[in-house]
């Protein structure tokens, strides 16, 4: 499963992270997903759950930011959604565009750790 080597990436960067930080647990990571990203949420945070055992992020809450698909249009500088699947076509002057603004954001954009000491 393609999600499971993703939430084993986000699970060692995290630890990584967190033990850097001089943390002994996290509590939560937050990941930006863009919808073109080729994630499925879902099936992120079931191979999230079964990835954490056993790591500082064992009890951690994953929680997925969904980011969505806009392109950009220079003539009429309009930004619009392009969908999934996705359609590269202004919908205001009726030309089509592939300059991607977002979507396929795939990165950690927060960590919530926990210290003994705290
Ligand atoms: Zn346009």
């Amino acid at each position: 499963m393609h999600e499971l080597s993703i939430a084993t990436a986000i699970i060692e960067q995290a630890d990584a992270l967190a033990r850097a930080d001089g943390a002994d647990a996290v509590s939560a990571v937050t990941v930006r997903v863009g919808e073109l990203a080729g994630v499925v949420p879902d099936a992120l945070s079931f191979a999230f759950e079964v990835a954490r055992d056993g790591t500082a992020l064992a009890a951690a809450r994953l929680v997925v930011e969904q980011v969505s698909a806009q392109a950009y249009c220079g003539p009429c500088a309009e930004e619009f959604a392009v969908g999934m699947p996705p359609f590269f076509w202004c919908p205001r002057c009726d030309q089509p565009s592939n300059d991607l603004r977002s979507g396929r954001e795939l990165a950690i954009t927060g960590i919530e750790s926990l210290r003994a000491s705290a």
